[in-house]
């Protein structure tokens, strides 16, 4: 915890003062170009692994880079809440899918149930996406826990990409050619990017 604080005091010091102009031009305002859909892993770091400043990404991080379908709820819908004011308020023109190797939100659809029990809002969450693996298993040409792992994760952000198109004010705006949906795949252990190309239907290296 102690690093905690250290890092604020740290910040201040250091990256707030390097950066003093900007802070102060985003004191009432953002204009940020897009919106970010990560996972809550520590390892995915959007503004670091796209090189941008405070302002630029709108972000919403949550368990497997997950977009719930389009619809009107009465529950507390934290993801889709950040995606309206995105897209309808802050009229950004990108939103990025990003998923990433080693998901452990991807690994868990692979699991039993079972071992998820103990976590039930999670296991919920993760009903969002079960028809991911029956997708993957499609897919396969082998039979290898790892092939399965990046397939998985792979489809996973394929689906998110398709449930975006189900919020009928994205769907009007992307058909419009006023806002672009991008899947990004991030590998962790070497800091590549693949960013899929719907032309050809694969994830390309970012070169
Ligand atoms: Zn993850």
């Amino acid at each position: 915890m102690k690093k905690l604080f250290k890092g604020i005091l740290d910040f201040q010091s250091e990256d707030f003062e390097a950066h003093r102009e900007l802070f102060r031009d985003l004191k009432s305002s953002q204009n940020p170009h897009t919106l970010f859909i990560g996972c809550s892993d520590s390892r995915v770091v959007p503004t670091l692994i796209t090189k941008t400043d405070p302002g630029e990404l709108f972000l919403v991080r949550n368990v497997a880079n997950i977009v719930p379908p389009f619809h009107m709820s009465d529950r507390f819908v934290a993801t889709a809440s950040a995606i309206e004011f995105a897209i309808l308020s802050l009229e950004v023109d990108t939103i990025v899918v990003c998923g990433h190797s080693n998901c452990g939100g991807c690994y868990a659809l692979n699991q039993s149930p079972e071992t998820l029990q103990h976590m039930p809002n999670l296991l919920k969450w993760l009903e969002i996406i079960r028809e991911v693996p029956d997708r993957v298993t499609r897919l396969m040409k082998g039979d290898s826990a790892a092939e399965r792992e990046w397939i998985t994760e792979e489809v996973n952000i394929l689906v998110q990409m398709e449930n975006l198109l189900s919020y009928p004010f994205i769907l009007e705006r992307v058909l419009a050619g006023l806002l672009k949906v991008l899947g990004w795949y991030y590998i962790i252990e070497t800091g590549e990017v693949f960013n899929f190309n719907d032309e050809t239907g694969h994830f390309e290296i970012v070169e």
